[in-house]
């Protein structure tokens, strides 16, 4: 076990570095607060006052540290507020929602609806246990979501694969939610579980994890992993360079690329390597007006600065549609993610927008390179739906709930993800009416209608 000692907390922000400019809060591309306002705001979080703007309408997109001109990270800092107001008021009833250990969540009530092939690839990943010579590759909760992304590819023949819900994808998307007492936990048990496989080499399908794992658990969490963290995208590329991955296929597709939150953590690290992958395959890369360091939350982010419970998914779908916006903008023919967690809102904004652009991750872009053949879209515009279900649904079951804490980080014998005790009817009658001719139009439309009056509020 990790001794207590290592595992102090320790914030990101450099307060000493900071000399109150307010460059950060200027050019935000969600806040754009006048400059002298972005001076008081950046006091008052300072000072742990309330916040006029920040907490109630950051999007937890990371592009501040990259406009601090002091490096003092005042992305850590608004993290840190959060993190405060979850100790005085807990977390939303609709953040069970991404909670593995908390019933109902999306991982359980997905079952209801994956396929054959997808719950055998998912039992093979979250049960096979590493040994030390083997080289794991993280699926992640959100590959999780949409497994035939990978699932089936001779990718994995390289790789094993390994799938734990309660690994919470290293804490990352809890930590850009500024829950960072409940990270610090994560840190400590996936510690746990990689040292007693005894691997040397871990890779992750996500950057974001990749960077928790290498820059947050170390550095801000206390936690030291003695593993090699190799990036998978990175590894796509070398071997796509090296002749080991043959490319069949030239596409011919125009792309415009969504560069995730995450990618902005370690500037300049993230973004070049899937767009060499996109360009290999024979993709023309058009850019969105935001891109790399500006660009826009795919949606998820909004979840972070939420003031109504009830607005929550509300708000990630109108954030979403600013992104969809911008990239329907460029005229291309496709919008690319290499980010499994974007990948799922993304399309679930796309269906309640009623979109024709198309939607691929970089690793199927890669895949039909190699002249793999994927059921695209069908795969993806069914998950969508099944998704838009499970948010209805979570929706619906949050009214009777209160705010919460993440008590339990690992699962304890009577809840697995795999194994949901309920039926779950309701779900089933929500997604069944989903399927009816005409429900998936009026069901965007109501959709878009309380969006609209939720906003006016
Ligand atoms: S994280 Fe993004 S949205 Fe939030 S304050 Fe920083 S730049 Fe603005
Ligand atoms: S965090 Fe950086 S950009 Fe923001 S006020 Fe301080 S020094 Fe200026």
């Amino acid at each position: 076990m990790v001794d207590m000692v290592e595992t102090k907390r320790k914030s990101g922000f450099k307060k000493d570095l900071c000399n109150l400019c307010g460059e950060c809060l200027h050019k935000c591309p969600v806040l754009q607060l006048p400059i002298e306002e972005a001076k008081e705001e950046i006091k008052r979080l300072i000072e742990g006052k309330e916040s006029k703007f920040v907490l109630n309408k950051c999007t937890t997109c990371f592009s501040c540290n990259l406009y601090c001109p002091q490096h003092a990270n005042p992305y850590q800092l608004i993290l840190e507020r959060w993190n405060d107001l979850y100790k005085k008021r807990g977390a939303p009833p609709l953040y069970r929602f991404v909670c593995p250990t908390m019933q109902s969540n999306i991982w359980q009530l997905l079952n209801v609806f994956l396929s054959n092939q997808e719950r055998i690839w998912i039992y093979k990943w979250m049960h096979y246990i590493p040994k030390p010579n083997d080289k794991p590759l993280l699926i992640g909760n959100y590959t999780h979501l949409f497994p035939f992304i990978i699932g089936g590819s001779k990718l994995l023949d390289y790789f094993n694969p390994i799938d734990r819900i309660d690994q919470w994808e290293g804490g990352a998307y809890l930590y850009q939610g500024g829950y960072l007492d409940a990270v610090q936990n994560i840190a400590v048990r996936t510690k746990n579980d990689f040292d007693s496989w005894g691997v040397k080499d871990i890779f992750a399908t996500l950057d974001a994890v990749e960077y928790i794992f290498k820059e947050v658990h170390p550095k801000e969490m206390g936690v030291n992993h003695t593993q090699n963290f190799i990036n998978f995208n990175q590894w796509l590329l070398d071997n796509i360079n090296s002749g080991e991955l043959i490319l069949k296929n030239q596409l011919n597709l125009t792309v415009t690329i969504h560069d995730n939150c995450y990618s902005k953590a370690l500037p300049g690290a993230y973004w070049e390597i899937p767009r060499e992958i996109l360009k290999k395959c024979g993709c023309q890369i058009i850019e969105m007006k935001h891109n790399r360091k500006d660009s826009l939350c795919c949606g998820f982010g909004s979840g972070a600065s939420w003031v109504k419970n009830v607005s929550i998914i509300f708000d990630i779908i109108s954030e979403g549609m600013k992104k969809f916006k911008e990239a329907e903008e460029t005229g291309a023919q496709a919008l690319m993610s290499y980010c499994g967690g974007c990948i799922y809102l993304l399309w679930a904004t796309r269906e309640l927008t009623r979109s024709k652009l198309d939607i691929y991750h970089v690793i199927e872009i890669l895949r039909m390179g190699m002249g793999e053949k994927l059921n695209y879209p069908r795969d993806h515009i069914k998950r969508a739906w099944d998704i838009i279900a499970i948010m209805t649904y979570s929706l619906l079951l949050s009214f009777f709930n209160k705010n919460f804490y993440i008590k339990k980080i690992s699962y304890d014998k009577d809840l697995s993800t795999f194994h949901p005790k309920k039926k779950y009817l309701l779900l089933r009658i929500i997604r069944y009416i989903m399927d009816l001719p005409l429900m998936k139009i009026l069901f965007a439309r109501g959709f878009h209608f309380l969006r609209i009056i939720l906003k006016s509020k």
